[in-house]
């Protein structure tokens, strides 16, 4: 088809009739961003013109951008807390959407240490399938040869909960694998993935990435892609493999599936593809027993041509440990999405991890800008965003969301046709993240303080504390620096007392972090590190130094830079670490 692409790319010759229509969309949509926003605002207010959330605010029917800007406020997820609460309980009256609530989709951003509920519609199914849609199109443009093979991609569901009106509270990703979108698509040759529907489908993480990371291996010859959505998730997968390739190699010289794996559907599926092959037993044997790692993503899967993973935003921490495994092969980011709405695609996949930007597309919501630092009265349209600065992303969705505050930081590096296209900067007031979990500030302060209570029969107070995410090790973990003040050093708190004081501080962080450590494993036990009197003010010293203004000097509550995490690691007196798994379950404490 003669449809050229206006990408910047060496390849320019859409792979395929459907790739090609893919294209020309995007080419529609980003040359027209300012028409396509203004229709979708039209739509979203208009159908919604009847909601209890619209008319509290007197629109009068208007679905005009100066009359919605000038009434509607912008909002928190706190603002609408008290709505979401009534629908959880089953109001289903209009409160936000004329269209039924389907579903919550609960996000890892976290209010009062619960996860957001985020109230979404059926056909926002539709919206987030059509940006997948757009990813492969883009990615054939530069990699060639992609329906060669197949993808090797880590997917999971997480565990489901309903409110107590009835409605299924689920995180995005775990709706979309359960949707007939994702079980029943149409066979394409471009998107084949090794894993089968039901092991993805497995609610049991580790049964899940057994069954992924055995079909991975099997069938290794036609892994072209590798993948997960985070980078994090990928590491895990690394790691999976580190600790299990004995039994998996068994299980291919058997032809027999590790009996830890009951779930009947995955076993089912494994019947088909599992037989024995100690050929390739040995190999995984001869590639894993020396316990050398390096490039070992390369030598499993000889034919992969890039990873597929996000490492954008708090997964940048991950891209060295990722280059280490993956022997340097690109690493692709290809879409930026939240539970509230999906944003929008890369259309430079295969550039390098920090020159990624994301390109949102103007169907998606409505879309508005506030310039960093800025007052809520001065948000700016998508198309009238300028290059260079940084802005927070505000948005009103088709589910019902009005100008409410996402809290990413955007920066904006220049333009596709029409189109913004978007550096992630950061996500506000985040202190810690190993992967999903978001820590603020706040939250690490009252763990602090509730941990600190066990010390109190010691006559010890904590005198001034940071934070580290170790991230070096898989699962990496949060480090807590603390210098105490020990008032009877015959009766100062023992190692036992010390390390409950990890595990409080455990409890006391939000369900996010506690689903990770606890369902997921993907973050290990919290350690303490407790350092030398006088640490912290040669921190300080060592900050004026550098130029820090001795009146202002704040004590950062997380560090990174290295001649401070080394002047810290130097004066560790005795390191300690939860004993035990905090407590969570899917069922939501508020
Ligand atoms: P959730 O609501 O749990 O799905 O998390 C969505 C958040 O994850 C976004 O608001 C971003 O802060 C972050 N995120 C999603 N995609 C990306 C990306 N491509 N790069 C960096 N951060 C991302």
């Amino acid at each position: 088809m003669a449809v050229e692409s206006t990408l910047p790319t060496p390849f320019r010759t859409p792979a395929s009739d459907k790739d090609a229509k893919a294209l020309q969309f995007i080419e529609e949509m980003t040359k027209n961003v300012d028409s396509v926003q203004e229709r979708v605002l039209r739509e979203i207010l208009s159908r919604n013109a009847e909601t209890e959330y619209l008319k509290r605010f007197i629109l009068n029917g208007a679905t005009d951008r100066e009359t919605f800007k000038s009434r509607i406020p912008v909002v928190t997820y706190e603002d609408i807390q008290p709505e979401i609460q009534r629908i959880a309980n089953g109001d289903k009256s209009p409160i936000f959407s004329a269209h039924p609530i389907s579903e919550f989709l609960t996000s890892s951003g976290t209010s009062a240490g619960e996860r957001k509920l985020m109230p979404t519609i059926h056909e926002e199914l539709d919206r987030r399938q059509l940006l997948y849609s757009l990813l492969m199109p883009v990615m054939n443009l530069y990699v060639p040869g992609l329906d060669k093979g197949k993808g090797l991609y880590f997917l999971f569901v997480k565990a489901e909960t309903k409110t107590p009106g009835g409605l299924l509270a689920r995180p995005v990703l775990t709706s979309y694998y359960n949707s007939d979108h994702f079980k029943t698509r149409p066979y394409d040759p471009f998107n084949v993935y090794t894993s089968p529907n039901e092991a993805i489908l497995c609610v049991d993480s580790f049964q899940s990435m057994y069954a992924q990371m055995l079909c991975g291996l099997i069938m290794r010859n036609e892994v072209l892609r590798v993948g997960a959505v985070f980078a994090s998730g990928l590491l895990r997968a690394i790691h999976f493999l580190q600790n299990n390739w004995k039994q998996l190699a068994h299980d291919i010289a058997t032809g027999t599936l590790n009996p830890k794996i009951t779930d009947a559907p995955v076993r089912e599926c494994m019947r088909k593809i599992l037989k024995p092959n100690p050929e390739l037993a040995q190999f995984v044997t001869m590639e894993c027993y020396e316990e050398n790692w390096e490039c070992i993503i390369k030598r499993i899967w000889p034919r992969t041509k890039y990873l597929d993973v996000i490492v954008t935003g708090a997964m940048a921490q991950y891209i060295p440990t990722l280059e280490y495994y993956s022997g340097g092969l690109p690493m692709a980011c290809t879409m930026y999405a939240s539970s509230e709405c999906y944003f929008g695609l890369n259309l430079n996949p295969m550039c390098k991890p920090s020159e990624v930007t994301y390109t949102i597309m103007p169907n998606m919501a409505y879309f508005e800008f506030l310039p960093h630092g800025s007052s809520t009265s001065c948000l700016v349209d998508l198309a009238d965003v300028e290059v260079g600065k940084e802005y927070e992303l505000i948005l009103t969705t088709y589910a019902g969301l009005c100008r409410y505050r996402v809290g990413d930081i955007l920066r904006v590096t220049g333009f596709h046709n029409a189109a913004p296209q978007f550096r992630f900067i950061r996500r506000k007031n985040v202190l810690l993240s190993i992967e999903s979990d978001k820590t603020d500030e706040a939250e690490l302060q009252n763990a602090i303080e509730n941990a600190s209570l066990l010390l109190k029969e010691f006559n010890t107070s904590v005198v001034e504390y940071t934070s580290y995410a170790d991230t070096k090790q898989i699962p990496g973990h949060y480090v807590i620096y603390w210098e105490l003040l020990v008032k009877d050093s015959a009766n100062a708190p023992t190692d036992d007392v010390l390390n409950r004081c990890c595990l409080q501080m455990e409890e006391s962080l939000n369900s996010v972090y506690r689903q990770s450590r606890v369902a997921d494993n993907s973050i290990g036990p919290l350690e303490i590190r407790v350092v030398e009197n006088g640490t912290f003010e040669e921190l300080m010293d060592y900050a004026i130094s550098r130029g820090a203004s001795i009146n202002q000097y704040k004590v950062p509550r997380c560090v990174s830079f290295t001649p401070i995490m080394e002047l810290l690691n130097s004066r560790v007196v005795s390191k300690h670490f939860s004993p035990d798994l905090p407590h969570w379950t899917p069922e939501r404490r508020r």
